[in-house]
């Protein structure tokens, strides 16, 4: 059986890893013309996804090339004299029991390294066309020449193209939670290590951050204007208009950061949004990761949940014999509860992330202090008590496909 993937970042090598294990027959295509390597942004594995990695026997490799970000420091708009610190590691042990963060590029590549010889990669390329009949599906590409395919997956994550040509414009499902977010890269300056150093204010904040073995720095910019902005998505000159204005006046690093716009190398701007669709199957074609459920780039856990999307998929996949019928059916029930749950917090992260009021920037300095004075097994123990909220992922249940 025959199975095309579009998107080779996380949720498309991690679902070619698993149908091959299955004995499926897989071919990646995806859009850029090699693997990205600029590293991208950080990301997380909670639980779930890390025991998945293992499975995948590439546990090793993600922790040795973890960013070991320990604490954000942090001060206010308005005291900047002021700097306080949030144990990150502290704060992360009490939302998860098995956690890494990762450079995305990073991981994307351990993915791609342990799928490359049992799948057909094709980079530089898109699909232009899909027909479905009831034997398969006919796909044209925009460089290659037609082929025909049992089944077809969107892996191409958020604006995914697998998704415009089978439900429509992104429009009909994206809805704007309140917040846009933008990451330039940049030199390493201040030579940060462990430490990422932020500025927060009300309705925004901006921070920087290093990783090992990576030479430049990040800066990231998250702000939350009254109303929804108004840009094209390829107008790179009005975004970085549209940012400047947003830290207009904000002291501390953000003048120089904001002078970095001028040079980067990478320039990522988006709104915070969510996707919603109750169904993201039709026939021979699925979404899988950010193209079918992301719950908001940076707010929800979006990498664990890709991640766990390709392995109950594959999964659904090989118990139902390549059914796609049944498979497509059991996988979107399977995950169903992890992607209304992850919507749902992602909901209230946004609000948390960006500070609303004086009263949240307040709070954070109550959790600065929380976390580093009570001891680990009580935030657990608070943090424990919903699983819709912080230990979300860590209540995720997987199954062992292999076994009838
Ligand atoms: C700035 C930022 C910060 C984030 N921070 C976090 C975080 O802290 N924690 C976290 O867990 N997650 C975070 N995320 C989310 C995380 O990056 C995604 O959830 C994750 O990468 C999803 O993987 P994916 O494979 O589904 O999609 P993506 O990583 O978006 O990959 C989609 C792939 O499809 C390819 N593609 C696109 N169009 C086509 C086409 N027409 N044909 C072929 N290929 C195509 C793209 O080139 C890309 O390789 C963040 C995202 C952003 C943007």
């Amino acid at each position: 059986m025959r199975i095309l993937v579009s998107g080779a970042s996380i949720a498309g090598p991690a679902l070619a890893y698993w149908l091959h294990r299955y004995g499926f027959e897989v071919t990646v295509v995806e859009r850029s013309a090699t693997l990205r390597k600029a590293g991208g942004h950080a990301v997380d594995l909670f639980r779930p996804a890390m025991d998945i990695v293992e499975m995948m026997k590439v546990l090793e490799p993600i922790k040795a090339r973890a960013t070991g970000i320990e604490r954000l420091g942090f001060r206010l708009e308005n005291r900047l004299d002021r700097r306080y610190e949030i144990e990150i590691r502290r704060l992360i042990g009490a939302v998860s029991d098995r956690h890494v963060e990762i450079m995305r590029d990073d991981l994307s590549e351990i993915f791609y390294e342990a799928t490359v010889k049992t799948t057909e990669y094709r980079f530089g390329d898109s699909i232009a066309s899909l027909s479905e009949d009831p034997a398969g599906v006919e796909v044209t590409f925009e460089q290659a020449p037609p082929e025909r395919f049992d089944l077809v997956i969107g892996a191409d994550g958020l604006h995914s193209h697998v998704r415009r040509l089978v439900f429509g414009e992104e429009s009909g499902f994206a809805t704007w939670i309140g917040g846009y977010l933008c990451v330039i890269t940049l030199p390493n300056y201040s030579n940060l290590d462990d430490v990422s150093e932020a500025i927060c204010g009300v309705n925004r904040m901006a921070g920087i951050y290093a990783v090992p073995d990576v030479a430049d720095a990040r800066a990231v910019f998250l702000f939350r204007p009254a109303r929804e902005l108004d840009y094209h998505y390829r107008d790179v000159a009005r975004q970085k208009e549209l940012l400047r204005k947003a830290f207009n006046g904000v002291g501390w690093e953000v003048p120089r950061l904001l002078s970095e716009l001028d040079h980067t190398p990478a320039f990522y701007f988006d709104s915070i949004t969510q996707l919603r669709m109750d169904t993201w199957s039709r026939g021979r074609v699925t979404l899988v990761g950010d193209a079918g459920y992301c719950p908001g780039p940076a707010v929800g856990g979006s990498t664990s949940l890709a991640i766990v999307g390709a392995y109950m998929l594959a999964g659904q996949l090989a118990v139902a014999g390549g059914d796609h019928t049944l498979a497509f059916a059991a996988y979107e029930s399977e995950i169903g509860d992890y992607v209304r749950r992850s919507r749902a917090f992602a909901m209230g992260a946004v609000k948390h992330l960006i500070p609303a009021g004086q009263g949240d920037l307040r709070k954070l300095i109550v959790v600065s202090r929380a976390v580093k004075h009570l001891p680990l097994p009580l935030t657990r123990a608070l943090t424990r008590l919903s699983n819709t909220g912080l230990r979300l992922h860590d209540s995720v249940k997987l199954t062992d496909y292999s076994k009838p």
